[in-house]
């Protein structure tokens, strides 16, 4: 598919999402990185949302709960190009009601190219990138020529 390049402004749109049993491991990621996520603007699946901005004191733009649509949610903004970057604490290590939904997130994020982290080693490199704080511009597919080929 032909691609075309997107300007990524230096102040982000940054998403969280946190399964319940790695809540406090992102909580306490936050919180170490508070000045960064500061500069930036959050967006987070319900609970993750709403324990973030309470234990942050930020505006964090909340969507509903990631069993109850929230990860959809999250993935239609970053096909509308609304998402920069993803950190997504999943767990590896129980089932989750919503799963085909977490596939599909971390599928449609690789599909538009947006920086993924996993967990909380990728993330402290993701937040280390001099490209955080700076524009970039990043490839991503280019709708219209795939359109074309496609009628
Ligand atoms: P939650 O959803 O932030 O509402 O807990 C996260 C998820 O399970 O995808």
């Amino acid at each position: 598919m032909e691609t075309k390049e997107v300007e990524v402004g230096s102040s982000k749109n940054l998403a969280l999402v946190a399964h319940d049993n790695r809540k406090p491991d992102l909580l306490a990621w936050a919180e170490r990185n508070r000045e960064t996520l500061a500069r930036h603007r959050l967006y987070a699946t319900g609970t993750t949302g709403h324990k973030l901005s309470a234990q942050l004191e930020m505006e964090v733009h909340s969507l509903l709960s990631g069993p109850m649509g929230g990860d959809q949610q999250l993935g239609a903004r970053i096909a509308e190009g609304e998402i920069d970057l993803l950190i997504f604490f999943w767990d590896p290590l129980d089932a989750q009601p919503h799963d085909p939904d977490v596939k599909a997130l971390l599928r449609i994020a690789a599909v538009w190219n947006i920086p993924v982290a996993c967990n909380e080693a990728s993330a402290d490199f993701l937040f280390s990138s001099s490209f955080l704080n700076q524009t970039y511009t990043r490839r991503v597919p280019d709708y219209s020529s795939y359109l074309k080929a496609r009628t």
